[in-house]
């Protein structure tokens, strides 16, 4: 796939009077977005004929820097707003940003709805593990024993996989990259936009301020080589045993249908 150049993503999408972003030094939500913007680009999005809804949080401004019309939603109600745009205009591409505390906590009803009937909205989901603006609380896919704010011991339950509840739900295109994958991160963006029905993108990605510190996961490339070191193409997971991959993720187009 070609990769636009970063000048020209910047000159096409990016509302320069905005920057720069108030994301912390090291946080993989701009190379996230950059990589979104290539996706957006090889599908041939049309910036007046796309919406972006906003969650809340540090995620929850990976729109308000782009230059298309956007919708900032309150706390976990992303999903349903974006059903209400797609269903008054059908013709319109209506793209979710939210983060995995807004999506999966607060929103999670909205989640599993929106994947069971199939609406055709295309969720993007950054998971970082751990509520990032708020002050590092756990979230819903912080992993059983990382430590936070609020589990200063260490968290004592299980998390969501995302990918699996977006599956289990009926969702009809599930797929997850990383902040480290950037070049799968944008194949998988065009094709969940060009998909038909509901699509959900996981972007795992590294938040060194709040879950890097908490559980001293090192600075921001360790936690990118972590990334990388982790994952496993969905090709590659099909042989392998559920022991070889117990300590990994699975990237890759994971639900077609
Ligand atoms: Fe990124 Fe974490 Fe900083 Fe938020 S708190 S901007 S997620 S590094």
């Amino acid at each position: 796939m070609p990769l636009t150049h970063t000048a020209d993503l910047l000159e096409r999408y990016f509302l320069k009077e905005r920057l720069p972003t108030i994301w912390c030094p090291g946080c993989g939500l701009g190379t996230a977005n950059g990589a979104i913007l290539r996706g957006f680009e090889a599908a041939g999005i049309e910036q007046d004929k796309t919406v972006l809804v906003n969650g809340i949080g540090c995620s929850g401004r990976t729109a308000a820097y782009l230059d298309f019309d956007v919708l900032k939603g309150t706390h976990g109600r992303a999903i349903a707003f974006a059903t209400g745009i797609k269903l008054f205009r059908p013709e319109l591409t209506v793209v979710v940003m939210a983060g995995d505390g807004d999506t999966l906590a607060i929103g999670g009803n909205h989640f599993i709805h929106a994947a069971r009937r199939n609406v055709d909205i295309k969720v993007i989901l950054f998971n970082n593990f751990i509520y990032g603006m708020t002050g590092g609380q756990v979230s819903p896919t912080t992993p059983a024993g990382a430590k936070a704010s609020t589990a200063p011991q260490g968290y004592n339950e299980r998390s969501f996989d995302a990918c699996k509840l977006a599956e289990a739900a009926g969702a009809s295109f599930v797929a997850r990259a990383t902040s480290y994958h950037v070049q799968l991160l944008s194949k998988i963006v065009r094709d969940a936009v060009l998909h038909e029905g509901f699509a959900l993108v996981e972007i795992m990605t590294q938040c060194p301020q709040q879950y890097g510190r908490w559980n001293k996961s090192g600075d921001a490339f360790d936690m990118l080589m972590w990334l990388k070191d982790n994952a496993v193409r969905s090709e590659q997971a099909k042989k392998m045993s559920s022991d070889q991959l117990a300590d990994k993720f699975v990237i890759g187009e994971l639900v077609r249908h």
